[in-house]
């Protein structure tokens, strides 16, 4: 229903869809780089500013002498006298102990290094795996372009929400209510894109008729009264199997021959027979569409 409303909507607007389809996608594969690459130069630069030993401090101007100073304590680093700093901003910055532990500063490193590659990995592995890195239509195109753009604001949402030293509680708790919102885009993105994907076809085998002889490759039989075809075999006066892949074969042998068995345990086995009447001499293929069988005429003859 869906499929079919959206291949409609592929057919009405056509190349129309097809700017909106690239720059989609092309914005959606942007923000996905920049959710990866983005933390990994942050990283660098930080380790690059740690080696030399530069520290972020906070400094002020002393009212007694004058002079600049880094705030490490309640007292001025040239004069020694106070500073007058209010207990309060004191306790929120804790002065005098560097802006951050070194051992907390490479765990942090490590742990996000962690947790871009985990999404690395799993954007690789969903775009690769799902064909949604090659869309087959525009209108697919533009539903992965939304649905990698919803699935890198997740995982930079996701990163402030679990970061060390990204926000405090309350800002986190609003990110997750993001993140909620993200996850329901992704989940519809996901499902358009998914029904906007044409059902791959796979032409079984095709069947020659020629008058009141059907052809298989270099085997013929003669057809009476009624025409039966399935994917397993032509059935005519004789039984001509299809080529079948090897496990496919093994598989369907296997529930054949222990189809009461498997009955027994409340499985239903059966052999399906498409009947399809042959009226006119020609080609006729057999094509397997998803879970469903059809014939249709290739070519008839001249
Ligand atoms: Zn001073």
């Amino acid at each position: 229903m869906l499929a079919s409303l959206l291949a409609t909507i592929e057919q009405g607007l056509g190349p129309s869809l097809a700017t909106a389809g690239n720059v989609a996608f092309l914005i959606g594969l942007a923000v996905l780089a920049y959710v990866v690459l983005a933390p990994l130069i942050g990283i660098v630069v930080e380790w690059q500013a740690d080696r030399i030993g530069m520290e972020r401090e906070w400094i002020m101007h002393c009212d007694t002498c004058r002079k600049t100073t880094v705030v490490t304590g309640s007292a001025c680093q040239h004069c020694g006298q106070s500073l007058g700093i209010p207990w309060t901003v004191r306790l929120q910055h804790y002065f005098g102990h560097g802006s951050e532990p070194h051992w907390l500063r490479v765990f942090r490193w490590f742990y996000m290094l962690v947790g871009i590659a985990g999404f690395a990995i799993v954007t690789v592995a969903a775009l690769g795996f799902t064909g949604a890195w090659s869309p087959q239509t525009n209108i697919e195109k533009l539903f992965v372009g939304l649905s990698m753009l919803a699935w890198g604001g997740l995982g930079w949402l996701l990163g402030r929400v679990l970061g060390i030293g990204t926000g405090g509680p309350i800002s986190r708790i609003r990110d997750a209510v993001f993140c909620l919102a993200l996850i329901a885009a992704l989940l519809i993105t996901t499902a358009l894109a998914t029904a906007a994907r044409p059902v791959e076809e796979t032409i079984v085998a095709r069947v020659t008729v020629d008058g009141q002889v059907a052809q298989l490759g270099s085997k013929a039989t003669a057809l009476a009264g009624y025409r039966h075809v399935t994917p397993l075999a032509v059935i005519g006066t004789q039984r001509i199997d299809l080529p079948l892949g090897e496990r496919e074969g093994d598989i369907a042998a296997f529930l054949w021959k222990h189809a009461n068995a498997l009955t027994a345990r409340g499985l239903a086995v059966r052999k399906r027979t498409d009947q399809f009447a042959v009226t006119q001499s020609g080609i006729y293929e057999i094509v397997l569409r998803g879970h469903e069988i059809s014939i249709r005429q290739y070519a008839s003859s001249s």
